[in-house]
């Protein structure tokens, strides 16, 4: 790994890369795939740094960390969603301005028409064979922003409904109503 670092000139990268490796355990290609994602984001829609951003990725796999580390965008806090539809992609946009629910965003793609001019890295990507990360990142390193598409995309905000709870039939634990079901999910989901 040590080789595909030293390659990196840009001291902005480097230090994105000291922040997140800590976090996700090891400099994984999909880890480093969100932080590429993340930065042609920043490029597209010009935000600073600490801006409040919202992501909706769509895998589980290594990504999101790039997301929560660099842009605080968290499952908890609600400024990361996944929508697992098993693709190294992403939307991020920054919140919608008061007294309305759209935004602008930007959808990026790690584009498989393009990562077939790296064959390690494509291999990697369709996994059809085993490649060390080491490999496929100084590919992803080398082939820069030019292996993804972005689309600009309307991003609907999620509007803050009030919660409401109630104390289930069967088992006697509260939790949030999605309408006005007498059971928590896991009772109705038992009995049914
Ligand atoms: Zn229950």
């Amino acid at each position: 790994m040590e080789e595909a670092i030293r390659s990196i000139s840009d001291p902005e990268l480097l230090s994105q890369i000291e922040r997140v490796v800590p976090f996700h355990g090891y400099l994984s290609t999909g880890v480093f795939v969100g932080i590429q994602i993340f930065n042609i984001a920043r490029r597209t829609l010009g935000f600073p740094e600490g801006e409040r951003l919202f992501v909706t990725c769509e895998t589980f796999s290594c990504m999101p960390d790039a997301f929560q580390v660099l842009g605080g965008c968290t499952i908890g806090n609600g400024r990361l969603r996944i929508e697992d539809r098993g693709k190294m992609a992403a939307t991020i946009s920054r919140r919608a301005l008061q007294g309305t629910t759209r935004v602008k965003g930007v959808r990026i793609v790690l584009d498989p028409a393009k990562t077939a001019s790296y064959p390690r890295l494509h291999s990697w990507y369709m996994n059809i064979k085993k490649v060390p990360h080491e490999k496929a990142i100084s590919d992803l390193i080398r082939a820069g922003d030019g292996i993804y598409t972005c689309e600009i995309v309307d991003v609907e905000m999620p509007e803050k409904s009030k919660k409401r709870i109630a104390v289930c039939g069967d088992c006697g634990e509260s939790f949030v109503l999605l309408e006005d079901e007498r059971l928590c999910r896991s009772c109705a989901e038992r009995s049914s």
